[in-house]
């Protein structure tokens, strides 16, 4: 006897949905069945901005903030303190640290760190565009705020020997945080204190 399914647009639909973070089968499924059932929901509106975000967000030139122009909003604002720079993994740190209000410099994400585990070298992250702008842009600090981890450790490790030679101070967040994870997981008021509390780094 034949096996009955969805037709084939639902079943496609469920298979795509299951592609995104934190969906399962059974959320596939029922988030697929909303989708068809309740159009009075307007799920257009979900795929439209969907498909305007995905063309209209890029990563900031300068620091890999996520922007709807060439510079993101913080690049572009003329009230920041441009010598100083927060050097962090991802951008979503960026939004982590903004929320403490502990920093009013400038970001620089590298968009991961050196693992050499899962194949992560310097070339992989944007290092380059972090030297040019410790060498173009008048910094006067490097700040430091990356993992708790060894990963982190090796990171800032190898970018301190780089940027060492380059004349400018280079600080790390205190410790505090949580050793073994990222900034996503530290409260603002913790992250508030480690970044005030931030170290020189020492070689
Ligand atoms: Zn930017």
């Amino acid at each position: 006897m034949q096996r009955i399914d969805y037709p084939p647009l639902i079943q496609e639909l469920i298979r795509q949905l299951r592609r995104m973070p934190g969906i399962g089968p059974r959320s596939a499924e029922r988030i697929a069945l909303w989708i068809v059932q309740k159009k009075e929901a307007r799920p257009n509106e979900i795929a439209d901005a969907i498909s305007k975000t995905v063309s209209g967000i890029r990563s900031c030139v300068r620091c890999g903030f996520f922007s709807e122009a060439d510079q993101c909003a913080i690049c572009a604002d003329q009230g920041r303190d441009s010598s100083s720079l927060c050097v962090v993994e991802q951008p979503t740190d960026i939004l982590s640290l903004e929320r403490t209000g502990a920093f009013r410099g400038l970001y620089h994400a590298l968009g991961g760190r050196l693992s050499p585990l899962d194949h992560v070298g310097p070339e992989d992250l944007r290092i380059d565009a972090l030297l040019r702008r410790v060498q173009e842009e008048g910094l006067h600090e490097v700040i430091f705020a990356l993992s708790a981890d060894v990963e982190g450790e090796a990171t800032l490790s190898y970018l301190g020997d780089l940027l060492v030679r380059e004349g400018v101070v280079i600080t790390r967040l205190a410790q505090g945080l949580p050793a073994g994870s990222g900034l996503e997981t530290a409260d603002e008021l913790t992250l508030a204190r480690a970044f005030s509390g931030r170290t020189v780094f020492q070689r």
